[in-house]
């Protein structure tokens, strides 16, 4: 371990960051001035301006499908020419420094070329250099294979390789300059009232990041959350302090209960219906998807009527058609009734680690959506999110709505009148971080840095599942059964709403619902009975909800299919599915919790 005294900081620099000559001695100077203060400083750069854009289109004039290895050895210059530029940068001003391709300072990745993952990095080069007072300049996005063959980390990535080396030299923090001042409550190009965010939590980040609020690549927060690596993401021209990115612990004490909304509008959704009610069924459906690496995102099962059961999922819009395709042929073999697609859908979710439980936080999207007229498709949630889809063209109104009904853009009171200068949320963090000795970082690393993780699974038996039969597919009904719920001081964990029924001559209903503690079931049942009539609400006083929780759920395909499959072969049927970027719930019967319990615990090694 260096002097405990001495700081190390890892800055990157993003493409729009060093566009021109002239941006390029701003940021030698950011780099200069952390030195100046007696830190180890570490950039992390990435090509100029459009430039990795530019050399993939000269490839394509040169032929349309370039030789993958190729494309890597070609975009790996666009980074080496923003490193020797950075370091005559800082030369002219006087200051020791030393440029490293990903190669060099021995950044080792496997051999997937295009998007390759980190394994792991040595630090001997890095140290050494540091040690002898100069600033170690390393270009992003970049590294080699066992084979020396080089790699690239897919597009973004350079926001990983900062990560990454901030892991393994055990640095203070990871400094993420871009064009942007920090991590807003939303978009703020869709909503003007977005308010910029002083800390936000992995998991929020994770779940923000994929939805659309894309500021840094997710698998660089996977990465940082794994590692405990505190980012501060921040505008590279403007001093002002931005967004820090931490543990838990450190962001709730400054945040509120919903941190921020994200709307995704890329996604497409698949609904099979008339799935025979069996275990292994939904297994069957993912499996292909999986062993062809199409990155499923919201799945929702609902309980099953009549003897059939109905699962819906969101794809990448550009992955429908091959997915379609796959999953007509796996919906065939498991008996299905039908596939059916939507590509004009959008996701909205609320996100924040302070919802413990979702009563209040339901009501209050479901509310604000019903009373700007817009139908909720279908919803889910997860720990710290809720999602619902709804139709595209009403996508931006409804992240509005919800925006505006969570007061996001309001400073949250607790913050309002701190005198906490921003550096207490830094000391905050390393109070409540175990440091990552490189040592662990590298003995935790074989067999690969960025390989998935799972790091629990969970059975909570203290459940009930409410379901509520005949919800007409209409906006303000899930407001409506929230409510009743919320004022009978209920709390709510899981909730899944499905795609309609096709309106077979009447009008569309759908099918809602939710899990709340065994013990309130009762009061539910009247409150609910009274709002719907009778014979409107189904229940099962107990079931089983288990989840598999970990970092690199939504990055690596496969997590679900493989929870399914442990689940099918221990011959359990799953009645519930919800899933998120950081777990998978699903609801059993509770008799088998604990034999899935057990069987989960052998499928993940746990
Ligand atoms: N230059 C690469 C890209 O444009 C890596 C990065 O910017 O993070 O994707
Ligand atoms: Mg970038």
């Amino acid at each position: 371990m260096g002097t405990p005294s001495v700081a190390i900081v890892v800055q990157k620099f993003g493409g729009t960051s060093v566009a021109t000559a002239v941006k390029i001695q701003a940021a030698a100077r950011r780099a200069i001035d952390h030195h100046e203060r007696g830190h180890q400083v570490i950039v992390v750069v990435s090509a100029m301006g459009h430039s990795t854009d530019e050399l993939i289109d000269l490839a394509r004039q040169i032929t349309p499908r370039p030789p993958a290895r190729e494309l890597d050895m070609l975009l790996s210059t666009g980074e080496q020419v923003s490193v020797a530029l950075l370091a005559m940068a800082i030369a002219s001003q006087g200051v020791p420094s030393i440029s490293f391709t990903g190669s060099q300072i021995g950044i080792v990745t496997d051999s997937f070329h295009t998007k390759a993952r980190i394994r792991n990095i040595s630090t001997d080069r890095m140290k050494a250099a540091l040690d002898d007072g100069r600033i170690v300049i390393v270009a992003g996005f970049q590294g080699v294979d066992a084979n020396y063959n080089i790699t690239t980390l897919g597009r973004g990535g350079s926001d990983t390789t900062a990560v990454a080396l901030a892991a393994v030299i055990c640095a203070d923090a990871c400094e993420i300059f871009t064009d942007v001042d920090g991590v807003y409550t939303t978009d703020p190009r869709l909503v003007p009232e977005a308010r910029k965010l002083d800390t936000i939590s992995y998991d929020e980040m994770l779940e923000m990041a994929s939805l659309g609020a894309g500021v840094m690549h997710s698998r660089s927060i996977e990465f940082a959350k794994k590692y405990h690596v505190p980012i501060h993401v921040r505008h590279a021209s403007k001093p002002d302090v931005g967004t820090w990115i931490v543990d838990e612990l450190a962001a709730r004490r400054l945040g509120a209960v919903v941190t921020g909304a994200a709307l995704a509008k890329e996604e497409a959704r698949i609904t099979v219906r008339g799935l025979p009610d069996r275990p292994g069924v939904v297994h069957g459906l993912f499996r292909e998807l999986a062993e062809r690496h199409v990155v499923v995102d919201m799945i929702v099962q609902n309980v099953a009527k009549d003897g059939l059961a109905e699962v819906t999922f969101t794809v990448d819009e550009d992955d429908l058609e091959s997915s379609l395709s796959i999953v007509n042929k796996a919906a065939e073999a498991q008996g299905a009734a039908s596939v059916q697609s939507d590509r004009e859908v959008a996701k909205v979710s609320v996100v924040g680690s302070g919802m413990k439980t979702h009563s209040g936080v339901a009501v209050r999207m479901f509310e604000s959506l019903a009373a700007a007229g817009v139908n909720i498709q279908m919803i889910t949630t997860s720990e710290i999110k809720i999602s619902v889809l709804v139709d595209r063209s009403q996508g931006v109104e409804a992240l509005r709505a919800v925006h505006e009904a969570f007061e996001l853009e309001i400073i949250p009171c607790d913050l309002r009148f701190s005198e906490d200068p921003p550096e207490i949320a830094v000391s905050l963090v390393q109070k409540n971080q175990e440091p990552v000795s490189t040592e662990t970082a590298i003995a935790d690393a074989a067999p690969g840095m960025e390989d998935l993780v799972i790091s629990d699974v969970e059975l909570d038996a203290s459940q009930a599942r409410i379901t509520l039969l005949n919800v007409p597919d209409k906006p303000g009904q899930a407001a409506l059964v929230f409510r009743a719920i919320a004022d009978s001081g209920i709390n709510v964990d899981m909730i899944v709403q499905g795609i309609s029924e096709p309106p077979l001559g009447g009008e569309a209903h759908t099918l809602l619902s939710f899990s709340i503690p065994s013990r309130d079931v009762s009061r539910a049942v009247e409150a609910l009975t009274q709002l719907l009539g009778p014979n409107s609400v189904a229940v099962d006083p107990n079931i089983a909800k288990l989840s598999v929780m970990g970092v690199g759920i939504r990055s690596h395909t496969g997590v679900a299919t493989r929870m399914f499959a442990a689940l099918a072969s221990a011959d359990i049927n799953i009645s519930m599915i919800n899933s998120s970027e950081v777990r998978i719930n699903v609801a059993t019967d509770a008799a088998l919790g604990e034999i899935g319990l057990n069987a989960l615990k052998q499928a993940f090694d746990i």
